[in-house]
């Protein structure tokens, strides 16, 4: 029989029950979850193989097919967070020595850059400043440069606020024998996207941001196209947990245990795409887009500039400037902890120079943005 041994005592803190402050997050996600995903998230487990969950799954793939406007057969969600779904596209779709072209408009693109590396890849990228997107044109000759096997772009830059356009990308990925990767964390459910009329093959997002939900499981999808190349690997997914060979099997007809769902957060991703799909996925675009612009006008009246060219702005994600001479950091800070609002600091380039103002989801309300304008207003003068 083991000996029992006196347990050590030194970590062992005496807490009080959860307390955390209720917090308005105008951040780059997460943004708060809707009372009523909350509240389907409350509610008792059951199993992952249960007929309930199952059913539960099938309407998830569908709902996300809706919010993506895709008919991919293989869409799910990845238990895990959006940077989980990224390394999903890339570890089905990077074999060693594959040429993946990263157009990088910002930090999530460097991270494109750095996971395809990890799969072997011969990565290319090409860069614009901060706040700015590819042409067409640009795209095109890159690809003819470069002759990618993988073209990977973000759709929405959460480091700058810009919406790179995609209409005619795709066509130029198949005239190329190219798939078309594309990174969708900011866009989702926010900002307009036709995944299989733009002719995306791959594509990934989060819970936590224009779904309204709670971080962790996390929307993926591949085309036949994608699949295709998957089934013609000479190389095993270098990744267990999202093998997708493996997962479309615990999805599929199936229903082969993979690994344990984390069944309250599918609870939850359920409800905020019911009630997305109750609001109607073009009026949630509408609402992101007058909400963001009500926003805009509220920051110019400030005196304030936004940092990315209007035709170009994201409605899910408004950067703007830091005023001269004020510390952004610091009024961050004091907005969080007096004020009980996030908003989001610069990354990388734009570290120090921009703030990051978030209108995803549920949080894309006129109520919020006069809350938060009431209280720059005072920040900054
Ligand atoms: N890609 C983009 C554009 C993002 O904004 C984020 C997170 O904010 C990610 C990927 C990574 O997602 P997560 O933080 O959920 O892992």
């Amino acid at each position: 029989m083991t000996q029992t041994l006196p347990a050590k005592n030194n970590q062992k803190l005496q807490l009080s029950p959860l307390n955390i402050p209720n917090r308005l997050l105008l951040g780059p996600g997460p943004s708060n979850a809707h009372p009523d995903v909350l509240k389907a998230m409350n509610t008792a487990p059951v199993g992952h193989l249960d007929p309930a969950f199952l059913t539960l799954m099938d309407e998830i793939q569908s709902l996300l097919r809706y919010v993506w406007q895709t008919e991919n057969q293989l869409t799910i969600a990845v238990s895990g967070t959006g940077s989980a779904a990224m390394e999903a596209t890339i570890a089905n779709a990077v074999e060693p020595g594959d040429v993946v072209l990263v157009g990088v408009i910002g930090y999530f693109g460097n991270r494109l850059v750095d996971m395809a590396g990890r799969y072997g890849a011969d990565v290319r990228t090409i860069t614009k400043p901060w706040g700015q997107v590819f042409s067409l044109d640009e795209l095109k000759t890159a690809i003819e440069t470069h002759r990618p096997r993988i073209v990977a772009l973000v759709h929405a830059e959460t480091s700058t606020g810009a919406r790179q356009p995609l209409e005619g990308v795709g066509e130029l990925c198949r005239e190329h024998d190219s798939l078309l990767l594309v990174d969708s964390v900011t866009s989702m459910g926010g900002v307009p996207l036709y995944l299989d009329e733009w002719g995306v093959d791959l594509a990934y997002s989060c819970s936590q941001k224009g779904l309204g939900c709670p971080p962790g499981a996390s929307p993926f999808t591949m085309s036949p196209r994608a699949i295709e190349k998957l089934q013609n690997r000479q190389t095993k997914v270098a990744n267990w947990y999202l093998d997708m060979n493996l997962l479309s099997k615990y999805w599929g007809k199936e229903r082969t245990y993979h690994h344990t769902a984390p069944i309250n957060l599918y609870y939850a991703l359920r409800e905020s795409l019911r009630l997305l799909a109750e609001e109607g996925i073009e009026n949630s675009w509408e609402r992101h887009q007058n909400n963001a612009e009500y926003l805009w006008q509220g920051l110019e009246d400030l005196g304030m500039t936004l940092h990315v060219e209007k035709q170009y702005r994201l409605p899910t994600l408004t950067t703007v400037r830091i005023p001269e001479g004020l510390d952004g950091k610091a009024i961050a800070r004091e907005m969080l902890l007096e004020d009980n609002l996030e908003v989001g600091g610069g990354l990388g380039e734009l570290g120090g120079k921009v703030w990051r103002i978030g209108l995803m989801g549920y949080n894309s309300r006129k109520e919020n943005v006069d809350k938060l304008l009431e209280v720059l207003k005072k920040k900054i003068k």
